[in-house]
């Protein structure tokens, strides 16, 4: 096994932040298909490379339906004062919260 020298967590991360932005794009088009296939390959990739995704790029898609989060289209944003959170409540009722 290499030691080391071959950077593939920077590139898997590179991959992480192409995916998930073309997820956003293919679901403002109506591409349900390829919006979840490119959310599915993110995870995929995250965990079996070991790459955490940050609290942001996790709130940037649904666990719940497999769906990337776009705020006005299937995503609504709260803040909570009390708990400083953002909440991204998904349409299929799923919510993510992050610490702001
Ligand atoms: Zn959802």
């Amino acid at each position: 096994m290499a030691k080391g020298g071959f950077p593939i967590r920077e590139i898997v991360y590179e991959r992480i932040g192409i995916l998930l932005p073309l997820a956003a794009d293919a679901f403002r088009k109506g591409d349900l298909l390829h919006a979840r296939r490119y959310v599915f390959l993110a995870r995929k990739l995250s965990t079996r490379y070991n790459c955490r995704l940050s609290p942001r790029e996790r709130a940037k898609f649904c666990k719940g339906c497999g769906l990337p989060l776009v705020p006005g289209l299937n995503c609504k944003v709260r803040l909570r004062k009390r708990t400083k959170s953002a909440e991204y409540a998904c349409s299929c009722g799923k919510a993510a919260r992050i610490k702001y």
